[in-house]
Formats: C-alpha cells, sequence, structure tokens
C-alpha cells in the first residue's frame, strides 16, 4: 500500500444520501481520511421534506430515542453549517391541527407525559388565517423543524469534489476485493468499507439479506400566493413552505408500487387531504417520488458484517433520516473505532441468523 496515492484512505463509504453524507461527517469531524462513491441509483434523500418532528402525531406518542437523537442531531447539522458556510437546519414550530375539542385533552394528557413536555406545548394557537379550514385550532410541536437537505447534499457533494475525493459512478461488488485487514477496490486499498446505499441495498451482496424494504413515498410541490404559512402544518399531510410562496405536500406511503415514477393516485390522494385544509387557491408546481429503506421493526441497521471485520453497514432510517441519521452515524463510527457496543435493538447482530 502506498500511502501517497489519492485515494489510499482510511474509508471507502458507498452512498451519499443522508446516511453517508453524516457518516463522512463524523470522519471529518474526527480527522479520518475517506473516499465516497455515490452512483447514479434513486436516493430518497434527495426527493425528501426534510422534516425533524420528535412526535408521533397521529398517536401523541414520542418518537424512539427522540431526545438523544435530537441532541445529537443538531450539532452535526451546525457543524456541517459551518463546513459549507450556508444554512440547511430551520428550527420552525410544527403546527399540528386539532381536529375535535376531544384532541384537546387528548393532546393536554399526553403533553404532561415525560417524554412528550418538551415538546408538546399546551398553549393551543387559534386559528387566525382564513385560509386554513381549522376550527378548533392546533396544537404546536416545539423543537421540530426542517433540514434543507436537497441543498445540503448538493452543497456537501460538491465540497467533496472539490476536495477530490467523491467518485460519481456505481459501486462495482465485481471488482472489490476483501482481505483481513483492508479492502481494496480498483486498485487502492481501504482500511474500512461502510456502505450506505439506502434501497441500493438490494445489490449489495454482502447485506442484501437484511430485511430492508422500500416503501414509496410521494410530495407534491404547490405555489399558493395566498397561504403565507410561515412555519409547517400538519393534518392528515404536512404543508412545509419552501419560501417564494411555495410549499411541499406530503407525504403517502405505499408498500407494494416498486415503480419509482410519480402517480396520478399519489397525487389524488395528496390532494384531497390538502383540500380538506386549505381554503385558497394553488398550482400543483411538481411532484415526486422517492423509496424510504424501512425495517419491520421500524429500527435502523447499522454495525459490522459478522465474518468481514472491515465491512460495516448504515441503513434502514425509514421515515425518519433527518432526526435518526447523526445519531445512528456516530454510534456506527463509535463501534468501528473505540469497539463501543451498539444497542441490539438498531444493532445489524439482531439478524445475525441470516449470515
Ligand atoms: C417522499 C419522501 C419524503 C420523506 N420525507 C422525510 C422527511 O421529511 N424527514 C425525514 O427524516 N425523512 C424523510 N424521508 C425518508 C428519508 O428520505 C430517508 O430516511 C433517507 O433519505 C434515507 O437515506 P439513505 O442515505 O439511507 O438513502 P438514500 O437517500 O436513498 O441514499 C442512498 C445513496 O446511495 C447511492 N447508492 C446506492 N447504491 C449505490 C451503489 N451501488 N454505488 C454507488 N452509490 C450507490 C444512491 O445513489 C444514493 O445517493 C422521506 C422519504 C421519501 C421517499
Amino acid at each position: 500500500m502506498n500511502s501517497s496515492t489519492p485515494f489510499d484512505k482510511e474509508y471507502l463509504v458507498v452512498g451519499c444520501g443522508i446516511a453517508g453524507l453524516l457518516f463522512c461527517e463524523q470522519l471529518l469531524n474526527a480527522g479520518r481520511s475517506f473516499v465516497v462513491i455515490d452512483g447514479h441509483q434513486p436516493s430518497a434523500s434527495k426527493v425528501a421534506g426534510g422534516l425533524y418532528n420528535p412526535v408521533v402525531l397521529k398517536r401523541f406518542k414520542a418518537v424512539w430515542e427522540a431526545k438523544t437523537a435530537l441532541a445529537m442531531a443538531k450539532p452535526v447539522y451546525r457543524r456541517l453549517e459551518d463546513l459549507l458556510h450556508a444554512k440547511w437546519l430551520y428550527e420552525d414550530a410544527i403546527y399540528r391541527r386539532i381536529s375535535s375539542p376531544s384532541e384537546i385533552n387528548n393532546w393536554t394528557t399526553a403533553a404532561d407525559e415525560p417524554e412528550l413536555e418538551t415538546f408538546l406545548s399546551v398553549q393551543f394557537k387559534s386559528n387566525t388565517n382564513p385560509y386554513l379550514n381549522a376550527d378548533f385550532g392546533f396544537g404546536e410541536v416545539t423543537e421540530g423543524g426542517r433540514l434543507d437537505i436537497e441543498n445540503l447534499l448538493d452543497a456537501f457533494k460538491s465540497y467533496l469534489l472539490t476536495e477530490g475525493i467523491l467518485i460519481q459512478e456505481n459501486f462495482d461488488y465485481q471488482q472489490l476485493s476483501v482481505y483481513e485487514d483492508r479492502v481494496s477496490y480498483s486498485d487502492r486499498t481501504y482500511k474500512h468499507l461502510v456502505c450506505a446505499e439506502g434501497m441500493g441495498i438490494a445489490q449489495n451482496p454482502f447485506f442484501n439479506q437484511l430485511p430492508v424494504q422500500a416503501n414509496k413515498g410521494e410530495y407534491l410541490k404547490i405555489s399558493a400566493p395566498d397561504l403565507k404559512l410561515e412555519a409547517i402544518y400538519k393534518s392528515d399531510i404536512f404543508i412545509i413552505p419552501l419560501g417564494n410562496e411555495q410549499y411541499l405536500v406530503g407525504a403517502t406511503y405505499n408498500r407494494f408500487d416498486q415503480n419509482p415514477a410519480p402517480t396520478g393516485e399519489a397525487k389524488a390522494i395528496l390532494l384531497a387531504k390538502l383540500g380538506a385544509l386549505i381554503l385558497c387557491d394553488y398550482e400543483v408546481i411538481g411532484q415526486q417520488a422517492g423509496f424510504r429503506p424501512t425495517v419491520p421493526d421500524r429500527r435502523p441497521i447499522i454495525g459490522t458484517h459478522p465474518q468481514f471485520s472491515m465491512i460495516h453497514v448504515l441503513n434502514g432510517l425509514g421515515s425518519r433520516g433527518v432526526l435518526h441519521g447523526p445519531m445512528m452515524a456516530n454510534m456506527l463510527f463509535n463501534s468501528i473505532e473505540h469497539q463501543m457496543d451498539i444497542p441490539l435493538e438498531m444493532s445489524l447482530m439482531r439478524y445475525q441468523e441470516l449470515f
């Protein structure tokens, strides 16, 4: 191994969606050398709404590991803002429409729970917007917000390109050689291979037996000049302000449709839900679809291959990559570098019998 070779680094990371990006951030923060290969497969992160919301608003439950994940996420996104000299994280309020008086009671009861008290405000907001249909007003979720994930990804990849450490091509597993203490790919050697491929995991011969399943999601982009929302609103759908009088409206969930194209069916569902919440004119100006990498037990999968100690996985971020990604990337990094244990509920080892 020639240490002066440009691609002769400690880590090779496959995939630069939010999972790969966040693992790279750990590497940058710790001063590790790395190269990223990111191909032309579809990316869920590119079409994600970018929300981080610590509460499951249908059931008034805290999201799994919400407090720890939030505490770990914000400093990471702030570091990325410093690195890339731009703002990506918007700590916007999330207003959930209250649909009946009994929901006010349910909300108030939930807000007393220790796991929710910091996230659910008990000051309800009456509706002052003539274009929102919300007779009972809104409850406010605090500590949520939005990551401008699409622009963050673009800026991060530009940064990697400038540093000469991003290869934009599909990773070909036929070209990978695995040794006891290293891997080699395209005549370069690396100490570790980290696979962060989202649904691209289906083509990964080391991890394609893991139960990562595609859940198709679709968003609409609308222009609604009269709406004038400055926070995120939620009824059966989220409305996320993007600026310039534009909003994202979504998202759908579909485990059965494996076709990547946006559908008329999803559009109709989203428009029906939107029509129940807003009362002004709008124009649909876009629609996009992607596949969330989900796991049946709704937990991410991180860890090291049981037979190959240099090969690691970071996947299964499901519908909450923005919130859980930083914590998962940090845990995987600490497991590789400092042999810290990964709790079984998020570890690859809960699927050990598949290897
Ligand atoms: C419509 C929709 C809305 C969503 N909204 C939100 C939201 O508001 N908040 C939230 O937190 N989450 C949201 N999600 C979920 C979120 O998108 C995922 O949790 C997250 O994007 C998963 O990131 P990932 O990096 O694991 O996968 P991906 O984003 O899919 O990234 C995988 C990357 O790996 C690359 N790749 C794959 N295979 C290879 C290969 N062989 N060689 C080279 N490169 C490869 C791909 O090109 C891609 O760049 C949404 C998802 C969808 C579909």
